[in-house]
C-alpha cells in the first residue's frame, strides 16, 4: 500500500543565466530553459535565491523551504534552520571567475548568518583536452597579494586536467574555478556566498566588470593545504556503489545500475541526480520513469528505492 506522503519528491529546478554559461543543459538533458547563455541549474535548493518547487505529488506546488519547515518528519527529523545541501548541475561554456567560498564561521559572522560553502564537483563532460582550477600556488597572504596585485594569475591558480568520471572535493578556503567546456553536477552546502579573485577582466553585457572580493578573499583562503594533482577516483566500486566523499555536511557516492538495483535509504533523506541512461525507480509501490538530468529527493522512511534499467546516479545525504 503507498504511503503518498512518503513518495519520492520531485522538483522543478530553477535555471541562473549567467555570463559564462552555455545551453548544454538543453541539449544534454532536454532541459526547458531561459534565453542566453544559463550556466546553473539549482536541482535541489531551498536556498531563497532559488528555492524549488515541488513539481508532483502530495506537496506539489509548496517550496522546498516550506517542506523543511512545516514537514521536518520527511526530513528524519533533521536539525537545522535550512535545508542544508544545494545539488546543481553546472554548464561552463566559458571559464567561471577564480574565486574562493568561506567557512561557516566567517560567512556566519560576515554574510548575515549565511552558511558556508563546501562544495564538491563530479564532471559529467569536458573538452577533450579539459582542466579545471583547484588550489592555489601562492604559500601565504602576503606572497598571494603580491601575486594579485601583479595581475600573475595564472601563477596562482593549480590547473589539473580533467576527464569525464573526475571527482573533486573543494573546502572552503580553496582557490577553484571551472573552466570553459565543463558540465559538472555539484553537490554543496545551501550557501550562495562566492567571493571573487579575479574575473578575467571580462565585461557584462551593460559593459560592467563583476565585482571582486580580494580582501575577503585573502581572508579565507587556506595557504596550507597543497593543492591537489588529479581528480581521478581512486575508491573501489563495490556492487555498483563508489564512495566518492565523506565531509562534515554530506556524503556523496556514485551508483551504477545494469538491470536492476535495491538500495536501501536509512538517512534523514537522500538526494538523487541521474547522470546516465533511464529506467525506472519503485518506492512504496509508486513507479517513478528515470532518465538522465532527472533529480529527486527520497525523504526519510521511504523504504528500499528499486531501480530499474542501466543508469548511473549521485546521490548525497547529511
Ligand atoms: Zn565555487
Amino acid at each position: 500500500m503507498a504511503n503518498d506522503e512518503r513518495d519520492l519528491i520531485f522538483l522543478e529546478s530553477v535555471f541562473k543565466n549567467t555570463i559564462w554559461g552555455g545551453r548544454k543543459m538543453e541539449e544534454e538533458y532536454g532541459y526547458e530553459i531561459p534565453d542566453g547563455p544559463v550556466g546553473e541549474c539549482w536541482a535541489i535548493s531551498a536556498h531563497p535565491h532559488g528555492d524549488c518547487v515541488v513539481s508532483k505529488g502530495t506537496f506539489a506546488g509548496k517550496h522546498l523551504s516550506e517542506l523543511w519547515d512545516t514537514r521536518r518528519d520527511l526530513f528524519g527529523n533533521a536539525e537545522g534552520d535550512r535545508f542544508p545541501l544545494l545539488i546543481k548541475v553546472i554548464d561552463a561554456a566559458d571559464d567561471l571567475s577564480v574565486q574562493v567560498h568561506p567557512d561557516d564561521a566567517y560567512a556566519n559572522e560576515h554574510e548575515n548568518g549565511s552558511l558556508g560553502k563546501h562544495e564538491c564537483w563530479y564532471v559529467l563532460a569536458c573538452h577533450e583536452h579539459g582542466h579545471i582550477a583547484v588550489g592555489q600556488k601562492a604559500r601565504s597572504r602576503e606572497e598571494m597579494a603580491q601575486m594579485a596585485a601583479d595581475k600573475r594569475w595564472d601563477d596562482i591558480v593549480n590547473e589539473i586536467s580533467i576527464e569525464p568520471g573526475d571527482f573533486f572535493n573543494i573546502k572552503p578556503g580553496t582557490v577553484h574555478a571551472i573552466l570553459a567546456g565543463t558540465l559538472i553536477l555539484e553537490t554543496q552546502q545551501s550557501s550562495d556566498v562566492t567571493y571573487r579573485v579575479y574575473d578575467f577582466e571580462r565585461r557584462q553585457a551593460d559593459g560592467t566588470l563583476r565585482e571582486t572580493h580580494l580582501a575577503q578573499a585573502l581572508d579565507v583562503i587556506d595557504f596550507d593545504t597543497p593543492a591537489p594533482t588529479s581528480g581521478k577516483v581512486t575508491a573501489p566500486e563495490i556492487d555498483g556503489v563508489t564512495h566518492l566523499l565523506t565531509c562534515k555536511y554530506f556524503e556523496v557516492d556514485h551508483v551504477c545500475v545494469a538491470d536492476e538495483k535495491v538500495f536501501a535509504q536509512p538517512y534523514p533523506f537522500l538526494c538523487v541526480s541521474i547522470i546516465k541512461g533511464a529506467g525506472s525507480v519503485t518506492c512504496g509501490g509508486e513507479v517513478h520513469e528515470l532518465k538522465k538530468g532527472d533529480h529527486f529527493l527520497a525523504p526519510s522512511d521511504c523504504g528500499d528505492l528499486t531501480f530499474t534499467g542501466e543508469m548511473e546516479f549521485i546521490c548525497s545525504h547529511i
